[in-house]
């Protein structure tokens, strides 16, 4: 649809959309693109999603009229825990390079093709730079990427194949930051038209607009029911403020609210969002703890999940707000936790998750235990990758902490080829 205008979400500030635009100018708000939904209240129904394409653009009202640059993202698995009653798990490691990243890059390189811009730079933690690459390489676009030099293996080479340019960094992705920022205040856009232009997380509109269509899956798969809760492993956030803004807008449409018994038509329940992060690198969970509004810059980021080593979120005081406001929560699982998880998850559910999905496992552990969550809730936990892409971290991390493999086939032929 028709972007009506940008608005800054801390200001409210409104810019146009009809050329490209970064951050609120006047203080560095996050733009969030605004549709005129209300508008198709009652004309455009869930139904009318029936037979089209299986890919996070079945949702075009809500995406912006532009020509997608696909490699078919989105629309990934719902799946039914095996373990857990009323439990689900959205397995986002089946979408293209093996993580949600590929939602948030489809949306972003098809504005930037759509503005004619011809270099698109990023700071990444690993999986954002493998789709950035890739969908510049599907959208004839240059690519920079800025990685810290420890990366998955998968994340580098990926890069390499995808032909972007690759800068490896001795430090992490805030440092990684800084260096395109640098790049881009000197000979970016807009001072030179054919300068790199900034696709950071939430410093252009786009990533979150992709991330979002997971809030408008996880309704549809669900038959058009939120969930009582979410559990997000959140690096940079941008999924989880994305669904948010989902829901605000399948609000506006007339999607949900009011048809579920007990929901007020005028405040439909929202899932409690939880976010989940790694003992090693929690500042949103640690100013979540200490009732702040924004994190601080937390001191030595150490994990093996890559994609939850982000020191500082940009959007962190969007992800505080909808925590608050949804009732949620945040907790952290320690390195070993989530190794742990990830095995269990793959030998019980048989799905191989990144290791920050399977943080959400050891999250959801934990809030059941304290009493947060119950047996009855409907519960969404969040795998934002495929384990396939950090086999060299996994492995690295079962030698650490010397955690041998349980030697299923020896236990009273229990499993065995009878
Ligand atoms: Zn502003």
């Amino acid at each position: 649809m028709r972007i009506s205008f940008l608005e800054c979400t801390r200001c409210g500030e409104h810019l146009s959309a009809d050329r490209p635009q970064n951050i609120c100018p006047k203080d560095g708000g996050v733009l969030f693109a605004r549709y005129d939904l209300a508008s198709l209240k009652g004309k455009l129904r869930p139904d009318d999603l029936r037979g089209r394409v299986a890919s996070m653009w079945r949702y075009a009202e809500a995406l912006p009229d532009a020509t997608p640059v696909t490699l078919g993202e989105g629309f990934t698995p719902m799946l039914p825990s095996r373990e857990f009653a009323n439990v689900y798990i959205k397995d986002e490691g089946l979408n293209p390079t093996g993580s949600f990243k590929a939602r948030g890059m489809s949306a972003a390189v098809t504005m930037a093709r759509h503005y004619g811009l011809k270099k698109l730079a990023a700071p990444s933690a690993g999986n954002a730079g493998g789709a950035l690459a890739a969908y510049a390489a599907a959208a004839g676009l240059e690519a920079y990427i800025f990685m810290p030099k420890d990366v998955p293996i998968a994340n580098r080479m990926e890069c390499d194949y995808y032909g972007a340019h690759v800068t490896l960094v001795d430090g992490l992705i805030s440092d990684c930051g800084r260096m395109v920022a640098e790049r881009i205040n000197k000979e970016g856009w807009p001072k030179d038209k054919d300068g790199w232009f900034d696709v950071s997380t939430l410093k252009e509109p786009f990533r979150v607009e992709g991330k979002k269509t997971m809030g408008y899956e996880v309704a549809e798969q669900l038959g058009w029911k939120l969930p009582d809760a979410i559990i997000y492993p959140t690096g940079g956030g941008v999924g989880m403020i994305g669904m948010w803004k989902a829901f605000d807008e399948m609000e506006e449409l007339g999607w949900i609210g009011g048809e579920r018994p007990g929901w007020a038509s005028s405040s439909p329940k929202r899932p409690k969002m939880i976010t989940v992060q790694a003992a090693g690198c929690a500042p949103i969970v640690k100013a979540w703890e200490a009732g702040k509004t924004a994190s601080e810059m937390w001191a030595d980021a150490s994990t093996f999940a890559a994609g939850l080593r982000v020191p500082k979120a940009y959007g962190d005081y969007l992800i505080l707000d909808i925590l608050k406001k949804s009732g949620g929560t945040a907790v952290s699982a320690t390195d070993e936790e989530i190794l742990s998880a990830t095995r269990h998850w793959a030998s019980v559910e048989g799905v191989f998750a990144a290791p920050e999905g399977a943080a959400s496992l050891v999250a959801y552990q934990k809030l059941r235990a304290s009493g947060f969550l119950r047996a009855e809730d409907t519960v969404v936990l969040f795998n934002t990758g495929s384990a396939y892409k950090y086999l060299d971290m996994i492995e690295a991390q079962e030698k650490k902490t010397r955690l041998v493999a349980p030697a299923a086939r020896n236990i009273g032929g229990i499993i065995g080829p009878y």
